[in-house]
């Protein structure tokens, strides 16, 4: 079995995040053990990417979503700097701006949606409007439960255009959570990063972890999966990312497009010992 298939939410099925261990690590021991596939993979990425690009005919979408300090920015950073910035384009979902919140929840992640030949990466997406607006009561329940089907049909339109989507859920432990809290406390170049409010969240742990389960279990389809990455270790949460990602995008079959200019009648024109002469 593959890391797209073991860390895969089978559509239909009710996911029980207490049941999925964050700290594992599967055969591998440390980082160590990982460094030269990780460097393999980060070329492959880079160069899947450019093929992307080139082709045109494809579009990527990633979907990064986890608690406070669950490595999305660490995932953006190790996993997808790999790929070309050019081509590339990473947008963070924050609280609704006023404008934003007097739209429907889609509008402002329609406008971020990547076009064919581009890969875009989102840090928080429309998921926040099932998850903290939920956990929240941001809006009544009688709003938020019919978004479910409304991201289903959003996620349907996309992949109806060519889009390939990949959502991860980074899943940390409360203790890891804790120990990345006091790692920010003590390394005073993180210090920046250190909000309470972060500490008030953990009180609503359990209600996001149940958020969490129904948003997964309803929304992972063929066309736009999830997938339950354990990311107490960063070292296995990137590599197991970047196999899901360097698997699927082999799996597009992408071809780099033939030439449209005339190759030889340029090269005798530009290039022949005549045209150096000139
Ligand atoms: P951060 O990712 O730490 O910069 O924080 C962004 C904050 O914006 C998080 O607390 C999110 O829960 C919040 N956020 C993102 N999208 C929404 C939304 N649709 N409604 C309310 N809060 C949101
Ligand atoms: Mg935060």
């Amino acid at each position: 079995m593959n890391d797209r298939e073991r860390f895969l939410v089978q559509p239909d099925t009710k996911v029980d995040l207490s049941s999925t261990d964050p700290g594992y690590t599967g055969k591998h021991e440390n980082k160590a053990s990982t460094k030269e596939e990780m460097a393999e993979l980060s070329q492959r990425m880079c160069d899947l990417q450019g093929l992307l690009y080139a082709e045109g005919r494809h579009a990527l979408l990633i979907c990064l979503q986890a608690l406070d300090a669950g490595g999305k920015d660490g995932t953006i950073v190790h996993v997808f700097g790999a790929m070309n910035p050019l081509g590339t384009r990473v947008h963070a979902f924050k609280v609704p701006t006023e404008e934003e919140a007097k739209h429907d929840f889609l509008w402002r992640v329609h406008g971020q949606t990547p076009m064919r030949g581009e890969v875009a990466i989102f840090n928080r997406s429309h998921y926040e409007d099932v998850l903290v607006v939920r956990v929240h009561n941001l809006v009544p329940k009688s709003v938020w439960s019919k978004r479910y089907d409304l991201i289903n049909e959003f996620e349907k339109n996309l992949a109806e255009a060519g889009t390939t989507i990949l959502k991860f859920f980074l899943h940390i432990s409360k203790d890891e959570q804790l120990r990345r809290f006091k790692k920010r406390l003590d390394n005073p170049n993180k210090n920046w990063k250190v909000n309470e409010a972060d500490y008030e969240e953990r009180k609503h742990w359990s209600e996001y972890m149940k958020a969490y389960e129904e948003a997964l279990s309803r929304t992972s389809v063929p066309h736009a999966p999830w997938f339950v990455i354990p990311a107490d270790h960063k070292w296995f949460r990137n590599l197991t990312i970047s196999r899901i990602v360097v698997e699927t995008m082999e799996s597009l079959g992408m071809k780099r497009p033939p030439a449209t200019a005339d190759i030889e009648a340029i090269r005798r024109k530009y290039h022949s010992e005549l045209a150096k002469a000139d």
